[in-house]
């Protein structure tokens, strides 16, 4: 997994502007907020003014009640509007926020698609997760709340001067003086929280990955009764996150404090100067009240932008790594493949797929496949065989597309494929991997993942092609049977019958199954043979093999070595050769199992 380091100054600002960016699909609801927030401020300095003068008038000019109903009811009408604007302005901000949100999932996942498998797996799939969840959650606040504080930073303030000016400049003077103390004071304090912050997201994304880890291990570490080593290693990452946390909430209850502070100091320094001025009668009351009441107000707004600072550095801290995704280049987008219009496109149909000097090396490492040139036909089954660690999944992963750099090495009906075009030939597979993924549904809904508008009678098709309809149907509730995560609840062999029953429904002129009859007893394995088998009659079968009998009845074996292919022919030419395939042979025969 890798993290970000700390962006600079300059990278801090492409994040400011990435975050802007994303703001575009709800920013007229973002305006909408801003301008009732900002129409609600102005309702509030008319209220001041109405009940500075109804307590002026009650007070100096001894007026009665019935006097100054004509204010107090304009008074009441204006604080059930500002009531009912604040309302509408926090949902509609929310709402935006929401819309951001939503759109910016929905982006991140269709490039992490693009990007595929092995991008997430060198990234952590928990860190990824977190990015996902967590990552956009934190853009709540920054929308919602400190991008409109920003405009409110400015207009309620300056919408307060406009009129405290003409009435009283004196006042006008103290507050123009005192305000920028308090933005000064937040961008001091801000950089430190911001270190702290990036700090904090980077300890949660190694968090996220080891959650994710020890969750998925859980019962292998309970055997290997290494639970408890486990538990203090999470807690001290835990506690190490929980130290930054509190680092962080530290800061900005400082700073809050001290805005507070500062806020408290601006408005006792204005009231005191009120009250002198009103003691020496240089000042009308009413002007004095009016100005007493307006300097809260004045404050509230830096105040609170100064609370949602710490949105601002939650939410740049998370963008960091979304820009991490975004940006990540998809291999091969940019060289002349995407100018070549000769490519493999649409849907036409695929007679024949060429592999042409594939070299995956993965990540950090020196493993992978080197040269794979290979050619497959339109049908019948092929099986690769191989020593366990010889590249066979490798080579599935490369030509379904997992590993985007490789992509133009795979040419379909003798043209080069796009990566963008790789939907297309996955369109056209069915694919069962060495653990094929079930989810928390119900079995039925698990197979129709290939066809959601399957009839009930293509599902028990599916299900007895496969070998599974048998013990499907003495489950209690059939093909309704909830099935847990990662299909718990099921055997090792029923969940690769259901994978089985799932890719003979989509019906895909392509099927690649790595090692299908692991897991399962003989008879049942023998079954699934003789599917597979006539599956291939027609369609392409692609089948990784340990277990030799399904390679007997291969139209062509591929042998795989140290990441290259080293022999191919039928079962009757390799067994006779002196090669590796002749070696794998013997070592079954030794063993006793396959032959
Ligand atoms: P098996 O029969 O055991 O499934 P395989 O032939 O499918 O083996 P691969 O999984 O393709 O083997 O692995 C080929 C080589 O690549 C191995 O040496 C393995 O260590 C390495 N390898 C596999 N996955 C990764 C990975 N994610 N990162 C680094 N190296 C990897
Ligand atoms: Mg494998």
């Amino acid at each position: 997994m890798t993290t970000n380091p700390r962006p600079n100054r300059a990278q801090q600002q492409t994040l400011r502007a990435f975050l802007k960016a994303q703001s575009k699909p709800a920013s007229l609801w973002l305006k909408l907020s801003i301008a009732l927030g900002t129409f609600n401020a102005i309702l509030m300095i008319a209220g001041a003014y109405l009940l500075a003068q109804a307590i002026h008038n009650v007070m100096f000019e001894g007026s009665s009640l019935s006097e100054v109903t004509h204010l107090l009811w304009p008074l009441a009408g204006i604080v059930l509007l500002r009531a009912i604007f604040l309302a509408l302005s926090e949902r509609l901000s929310a709402f935006a926020a929401l819309k951001i949100k939503s759109t910016m999932r929905q982006t991140l996942l269709t490039k992490l698609s693009l990007l595929g498998p092995s991008y997430i797996e060198q990234h952590g799939q928990g860190a990824t997760l977190n990015t996902l969840h967590n990552g956009v959650e934190e853009l709540h606040d920054y929308y919602a709340k400190y991008l409109p504080g920003v405009a409110y930073s400015a207009f309620i303030p300056l919408a307060i001067l406009v009129v405290i000016f003409p009435t009283d400049y004196k006042a006008g003077l103290i507050f123009l003086l005192t305000a920028p103390l308090i933005p000064f004071f937040m961008i001091l304090v801000g950089s430190k929280a911001e270190a702290l912050n990036q700090k904090r997201w980077q300890q949660l994304a190694v968090l996220g990955n080891y959650f994710f880890d020890r969750v998925q291990g859980l019962t292998q570490l309970k055997l290997f009764n290494a639970t408890q080593t486990e538990l203090k290693q999470i807690a001290k990452i835990s506690d190490d996150f929980r130290h930054t946390t509190l680092g962080v909430l530290k800061i900005a209850f400082l700073s809050s404090f001290a805005l507070e502070f500062l806020a408290t100091i601006s408005v006792a320094l204005v009231a005191v100067i009120i009250g002198f001025r009103l003691f020496f009668g240089t000042l009308d009351f009413s002007t004095g009240f009016v100005v007493l009441l307006l300097a809260p107000e004045f404050y509230l707004p830096l105040r609170q932008l100064g609370s949602h600072y710490h949105a601002r550095l939650q939410g740049i801290s998370a963008a960091a790594d979304m820009v991490t995704i975004l940006n990540a280049p998809l291999p091969n987008q940019d060289t002349e493949l995407v100018n070549n219009t000769t490519e493999y496109t649409t849907s036409d149909t695929i007679d024949s797929i060429n592999i042409k000097n594939l070299t995956y090396i993965y990540p950090d490492s020196n493993e992978g496949i080197h040269n794979v040139t290979l050619s497959l036909p339109k049908k019948g089954l092929i099986a690769v065989v191989g020593n366990s660690g010889s590249g066979k999944s490798t080579l599935f992963d490369c030509l379904l597309g997992f590993h985007p750099q490789v992509i133009p090495c795979i040419y379909i009906n003798g043209l080069p494929l796009a990566a963008n075009d790789i939907t297309q030939l996955q369109n056209q597979v069915g694919w069962i991997p060495q653990n094929p993924t079930l989810f928390f549904d119900s079995i039925g809904a698990n197979i129709k993942l290939a066809k959601p508008d399957a009839s009930q009678q293509e599902l028990e098709q599916a299900a007895q092609q496969a070998g599974a309809l048998e013990f499907i149907n003495t489950l209690p509730s059939g093909f309704d049977t909830l099935i847990g995560e990662q299909g718990e609840g099921l055997s090792g062999g029923q969940k690769q019958r259901i994978a089985l029953a799932r890719a003979f429904l989509k019906n895909a002129p392509i099927l690649i199954l790595d090692e299908p009859t692991a897991h399962l007893d003989s008879q049942t394995e023998q079954h699934i043979q003789h599917a597979i088998n006539m599956y291939a009659k027609n369609n392409l079968v692609l089948v990784i093999a340990h277990r030799l009998n399904t390679v007997k009845h291969a139209d062509n074996i591929i042998v795989m070595d140290q990441g290259k292919i080293t022999e191919q022919g039928s079962f009757e030419k390799l067994s006779t050769q002196h090669g590796v395939f002749y070696n794998l042979l013997n070592a079954a025969k030794q063993g006793g199992s396959d032959e």
